[in-house]
């Protein structure tokens, strides 16, 4: 239909405009058709499948979708116009390793004395997202409450998940283990025979096989599936693994539900674990390396392990701030970092800022000092000893980046207790992080849109801007591929085609 209008206005003579359309969309009748709708008008466009960013565009919404794209297209008196004039228009961004459920930084006793601080917390998280341009989330291990007060939210991001993720008995996460069926197919738990001493007697292990795992996931709604090749923190525990049998026939089953597989992995042996099952994403960057725990310099098998990533066409997800995170610990400063503020509610705020706040830290930087140290000795100091972890994921993410390996954008936000993952804030973060360790911001964008979208299965409905998609847009003050202060330079945020400007999604004051 579009096809032939485009052929009846070249054939009328106007060629002109047919070619002034340039790499844009063909339209058909422009003024009765954008009579209607949002429409935002001379902006810049820029998304990751087009070669150029496209100027003077204007990208018309109508029910939630991107209906039109063109150069020259007027709006109608009864369109809802917006401004597009020096402004950039990107796609929503894409975080496709968060857990949402997860309370950090408020620990028990904080949510137990004030239940109030985490029912704002809560309020607060879908927009703090918002606030800071990440319209689509996946949840890779979720609760199956966590759906229900997220979407209940007035304004959120989208959020996908991969449902429970599945774990082994005794393993990374699954500690404690399932007395019942209903703890059991909580954890989705899977049965392995090298287990079968540790299995629980009350628990049928034919209800526990990898297909009835997907199958909870399936059931749950989800879109891929997550494990977790977790050994330990290198050596500060020591837990055991799904085996190579266990990952294949979860990968055979993730493929034939059609689910995306990932695997939490963020050590050599892990990495080639996930390599072996061919998972399609590595939820993690590289930071356990084999040999002197003080060393910032990438060992050969860790060199190694990247360039077969590197071959093998996976996807991964560097998470550099879970590492940069962790080191506020034991440096509180980040509390009196302004756009924290932008983040967090107040309440939240002042309550870390606060005497009792202040002790949950001290205690957790107790705890952090007395595993490092059992695990390095005595003579090394927990705090140098953590301060390499940042030197390592950004010498890791540079190998990957010279070995052209599959970056995905996420940031595994809260990944673990206290205030280095703050909702929104932490992608920011997690942005600059890429940008410091020298990846391209054409790449960066990429990563967070269009990347994200395929390697999850949602590029029908996301990821570019093109007519069809879901309209989750970004108006602009900056160009993202000049400045990463575009980032911060958020004007207007389009959730499933509603604008709203950034101010009213920050924490009332
Ligand atoms: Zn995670």
């Amino acid at each position: 239909m579009m096809q032939i209008t485009r052929c009846l206005l070249c054939a009328a003579g106007a060629l002109a405009s047919c070619m002034s359309l340039g790499g844009a969309q063909a339209r058909p009748d422009a003024a009765k058709m954008m009579d209607d709708g949002i429409v935002i008008e001379d902006v810049t466009l820029i998304s990751s499948e087009r070669p150029a960013p496209l100027p003077h565009a204007t990208v018309v919404i109508r029910g939630g979708r991107i209906a039109e794209i063109g150069t020259g297209l007027v709006a109608g008196r009864h369109a809802q116009r917006i401004d597009g004039r020096d402004r950039f228009l990107i796609p929503g961004l894409i975080d496709t390793h968060v857990h949402v459920g997860d309370i950090a930084p408020l620990d028990d006793d904080a949510v137990t004395a004030h239940p109030e601080l985490l029912e704002a917390y809560r309020a607060q998280l879908p927009r703090a997202f918002l606030a800071f341009g990440f319209t689509t989330l996946v949840d890779l291990n979720l609760a199956p409450d966590t759906l229900s007060w997220f979407n209940r939210a007035p304004i959120h991001p989208t959020l996908y998940h991969c449902g429970q993720a599945v774990r082994v008995i005794g393993g990374y996460t699954a500690q404690r283990i399932p007395k019942d069926t209903a703890a059991a197919n909580r954890m989705n738990i899977v049965y392995q025979s090298s287990q079968a001493k540790d299995w629980p007697a009350a628990l049928d292990p034919r209800d526990y096989t990898p297909a009835r795992a997907v199958d909870r996931v399936v059931e749950a709604g989800g879109i891929c599936l997550k494990t977790f090749v977790e050994t330990g923190f290198g050596g500060v525990f020591h837990w055991p693994v799904p085996t190579a049998e266990t990952l294949d026939a979860l990968r055979a089953e993730t493929r034939r539900r059609g689910l995306v597989f990932v695997i939490h992995a963020n050590a050599v042996e892990s990495w080639q674990a996930a390599l072996g099952a061919r998972a399609d994403v590595i939820a993690h960057g590289l930071w356990h390396w084999p040999g002197d725990r003080m060393s910032a310099t990438p060992p050969a098998e860790v060199r190694e392990v990247i360039e077969s990533a590197a071959r093998a066409g996976i996807w991964v997800q560097p998470t550099l701030q879970v590492i940069y995170g962790e080191q506020s610990v034991f440096d509180a400063s980040l509390l009196d970092d302004p756009r924290l503020a932008e983040s967090l509610p107040h309440s939240v705020i002042a309550y870390l800022k606060g005497s009792e706040g202040q002790a949950a830290r001290r205690a957790m930087a107790h705890e952090y000092r007395q595993a490092l140290s059992k695990t390095l000795g005595p003579s090394v100091d927990p705090t140098t000893a953590m301060s390499i972890g940042p030197t390592r994921v950004t010498a890791t993410l540079r190998l990957m980046l010279a070995d052209n390996v599959k970056l995905l954008f996420g940031t595994d936000t809260p990944a673990g207790e206290g205030i280095g993952n703050p909702p929104g804030l932490n992608g920011r973060m997690e942005i600059g992080h890429w940008a410091d360790a020298g990846v391209p911001l054409a790449r960066i964008l990429r990563a967070a849109t269009l990347d994200n979208a395929i390697a999850f299965g949602l590029a029908k409905d996301l990821g570019t801007i093109e007519v069809g998609k879901r309209a989750d847009l970004l108006l602009l003050r900056a160009d993202p591929l000049k400045t990463i202060t575009a980032y911060d330079a958020i004007d207007t945020v389009v959730v499933n085609g509603t604008p709203i400007a950034r101010a009213p999604l920050l924490p009332a004051n």
